[in-house]
């Protein structure tokens, strides 16, 4: 049975004193079954993993390279993020494809690169609103998801996730439906399934785009929807306490 999982992403929001605010927030309050994890910018990763170390909450990073080490300036690694405990990398954020020119290549090697380093990658596919209403929503998270599939070693049947982000939503205010999502969901789970059945059951498969108190069970009621990858919310105690308590 799939656990359900929460995961914020705080985006470049923060700084020390903000962070140790939340982070108390957090600790100090019940957060339900789900497992939750927190994603900071890396440069605050330290910071947070020394505070979260004897916690129930897990970290991870937002973005990593696809290579292991050398001469790329301002750039971290897959083993960096391992050295500082993280457990998650997440992979192909809409905003790291649309603003950084990511494409699926990219993202499936970081994949690769993440899963090599011991990392739980967190793979984000989500359409925009024009492929959405020009009814194009399954082909291309289809397409993001394939490049992923083909990464896959022989015989795995876990140890990654993926998020559905519908990029018209992520940031917006405009969630989409618990029909909408859990069509998508299904779709993906259907498209894990003709791989493995073992990788359909085990895979998690987030929903992420304008995730709130007030949406957050409705989504996540959904048999396909396994937890949320949670942005702006994230950043407020009560509304990411209400969302993982509602995940699980
Ligand atoms: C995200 O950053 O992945 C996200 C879903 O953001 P928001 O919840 O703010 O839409």
């Amino acid at each position: 049975m799939r656990k359900p999982l929460v995961v914020g992403n705080w985006k470049m929001h923060g700084n020390t004193a903000e962070n140790a605010a939340l982070l108390e927030g957090l600790l100090n309050t019940e957060l339900g079954t789900a497992d939750v994890a927190v994603s900071p910018p890396s440069i605050y990763v330290a910071q947070v993993a020394e505070k979260l170390k004897s916690s129930a909450i897990s970290w991870g990073v937002q973005n990593i390279s696809a290579v292991d080490k050398g001469a790329y300036t301002g750039e971290i690694s897959a083993p960096m993020a391992k050295d500082l405990e993280c457990k998650f990398a997440i992979i192909g954020h809409s905003e790291r494809r649309t603003l950084f020119g990511e494409v699926d290549k990219d993202v499936a090697d970081k994949f690769v690169a993440a899963q090599q380093a011991g990392l739980t990658p967190i793979v984000c596919v989500g359409e925009n609103l024009a492929e959405r209403e020009a009814g194009e929503t399954l082909t291309v998270v289809g397409r993001q998801l394939g490049a992923i599939l083909a990464a896959l070693s022989a015989g795995q049947v876990d140890g990654f996730v993926i998020a559905y982000e519908p990029v018209w939503a992520i940031g917006t205010g405009r969630t989409a439906t618990p029909e909408q999502a859990q069509e998508v969901h299904k779709f993906i789970r259907d498209q894990l399934a003709a791989i493995s059945a073992e990788l359909a059951e085990n895979i998690q498969i987030l929903y992420g785009g304008s995730v709130k108190a007030d949406n957050a069970e409705a989504l996540f009621t959904n048999p396909d929807i396994d937890g949320g990858l949670v942005g702006g919310a994230s950043l407020l105690v009560d509304q990411f306490v209400a969302i993982c308590r509602a995940a699980g």
